[in-house]
């Protein structure tokens, strides 16, 4: 499993309790998380589910995205899936990911061959020149 940046943790966010499936849960992606506690978060940590247990966002894993890309405060959360970035964009905000720095940061990864794939509820988007609309597809 890739570890967090030490010292940095989810707080109050939750964000991946929202946006991503839990599949041994029967929860869909982009709706909260039955267990979720907004403040006190999963109330069944002990025990959560293993693909909630691996998971750790791009921002835990980042040292690089400062503290305005968690994902509770910019809208969307990244991932990885078969060396794509994914952008999961919470479907409340979809336009969140376009506020600087955010779409400027995105098309410099793009820029350099990082394939970068922007979601926002069923539409996907490869950035790119052109960007290209792509099937989305979840974890
Ligand atoms: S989206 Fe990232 S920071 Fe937020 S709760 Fe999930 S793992 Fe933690
Ligand atoms: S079981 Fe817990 S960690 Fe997993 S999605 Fe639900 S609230 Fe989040």
């Amino acid at each position: 499993m890739n570890q967090a940046v030490p010292e940095r943790g989810c707080g109050e966010c939750g964000m991946c309790c929202k946006l991503l499936s839990a599949p041994s849960l029967g929860k869909p992606p982009r709706k909260w998380c039955g267990h979720f506690r907004r403040r006190t978060g999963c109330d069944i940590y002990a025990d959560r589910p293993s693909e909630c247990r691996g998971f750790n966002c791009g921002w835990l894993l980042t040292p690089s995205l400062a503290d305005d890309w968690r994902p509770d405060r910019c809208g969307f959360l990244l991932h990885q899936d078969e060396g794509r970035v994914i952008v999961e964009v919470d479907p409340s905000t979809p336009q969140a990911w376009k506020k600087p720095p955010f779409e400027a940061t995105l098309r410099a990864w793009a820029a350099t061959g990082t394939e970068v794939v922007v979601l926002v509820a069923d539409k996907g988007l490869r950035l790119g020149e052109p960007d290209r609309p792509v099937k989305a597809r979840r974890t």
